[in-house]
């Protein structure tokens, strides 16, 4: 998405025939969540007592909302809302799901790739971005690319993007906001306008990983070394260098660090989140910096990758973990990487002795597992 192209997921779109008395139009790749809220408020109403009315007895700010909305539901909120059911769905999460998983549903739990809203009752840790340009600019609204984890910055203004309020640091929580509030851009818990953040400049390297990802929702393909790849084998080569970058930050050594620094990485500034989370909780400068760096990797190609991993006899279980299949992008490290496996008769040595720590901590897993 560039400026010139503002909107990728869905259109503008307008009722018809509402019985509701001030429906506003759906804007341009609006999240169905943003534009309840902002239903809510033209009525001069908190968000849950219009969502009570549309859907009796169903606390839909207790759960994620954008996910999807099933087709009785959407029906009631079309009628009164003068909004297609086809534009509601448009607003959900769905259609990017089914691009990516090719499900009409979400797994149970966090999605690899969408934002996790971590919601306790009507609370949230996070999972929802903004940028304050775009807040400042044009009516506020948050868009669908909000909740996608690959997205940390804004194309538009190349700044990155925010999830929380810098006034207080709440997770954006827009359900929250209500009357006198007129609009979305306010912070629900200290009414700081959000539109004033002060903002930071987007990683470039981020940003084109980000681009280069959106292009592959158009039906596009992304080269890697001699391969074109598609939207799910490109996603399945980030997750898979997302985990050995992670992994390598809590084992460095030198061969490891050579390794990366091969592939124009450099594993001393990137440190693991100090939460340790999931990349999809992660805060949109903490993925960042990840993707800068995957985004290298893969600039870097495969060749380059695997002929690194040889010279530097990167240890299998770092490019081979058993949470993470092998993409299928990288076949050829996959057969290197067995046949040495072959070559030391099935035995495996790390490069290193493990660490004090980590093997008490297998030593108590192990004294855990006999106490049961
Ligand atoms: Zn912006
Ligand atoms: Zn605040």
């Amino acid at each position: 998405m560039d400026a010139s192209n503002r909107y990728q997921w869905r259109a503008h779109t307008s009722p018809v025939n509402a019985q509701w008395p001030a429906v506003p139009s759906l804007l341009e790749d609006e999240i169905i969540s943003s534009w309840l809220v902002r239903c809510a408020l033209k009525h001069g109403c908190e968000p849950t007592t219009l969502t009570n009315d549309v859907w009796p007895g169903h606390r839909i700010w207790c759960s994620d909302p954008d996910r999807c909305l099933s087709p009785e539901r959407l029906k009631v909120l079309s009628d009164l809302s003068g909004m297609t059911p086809e534009s509601l769905q448009a607003s959900t999460l769905m259609p990017v799901c089914r691009s990516i998983t090719g499900d009409a549903c979400f797994a149970q739990g966090t999605e690899l790739w969408f934002l996790c809203l971590g919601v306790r009752n009507r609370r949230r840790c996070g999972g929802l971005q903004y940028c304050p340009r775009c807040f400042a600019e044009d009516e506020p609204y948050y868009r669908i690319q909000g909740r996608l984890a690959w997205h940390t910055c804004c194309p538009i203004h190349k700044v990155i993007l925010l999830d929380r309020c810098e006034s207080c640091h709440a997770p954006l929580c827009p359900h929250l906001v209500k009357p006198p509030q007129e609009d979305i851009g306010h912070c629900h818990r200290c009414a700081a306008a959000l539109s004033k953040a002060i903002v930071q400049p987007e990683s470039p390297d981020a940003a084109a990983f980000q681009a280069a990802t959106d292009r592959l929702f158009g039906g596009y393909t992304q080269q890697y070394g001699n391969v074109q790849l598609d939207l799910c084998a490109w996603f399945e080569l980030a997750h898979w260098m997302l985990g050995i970058l992670r992994s390598a930050v809590r084992s460095a050594n030198p061969c490891i660090s050579c390794f990366f620094e091969n592939l124009q990485v450099n594993l001393d500034t990137l440190h693991q989140p100090p939460t340790g989370l999931r990349f999809e909780l992660l805060s949109p400068v903490e993925r960042a910096n990840l993707l800068s760096d995957v985004w290298k990797m893969i600039s870097a190609g495969p060749e380059r990758l695997i002929s690194a991993a040889t010279q530097y006899t990167i240890r299998s279980s770092l490019l081979m973990p058993r949470s993470c299949r092998m993409p299928v992008a990288l076949d050829g490290l996959a057969s290197v990487l067995q046949a040495r496996q072959r070559g030391m008769s099935g035995h495996i040595h790390p490069d290193t002795p493990r660490s004090p720590a980590s093997v008490l901590m297998r030593w108590n897993r192990l004294l855990r597992k006999f106490q049961r």
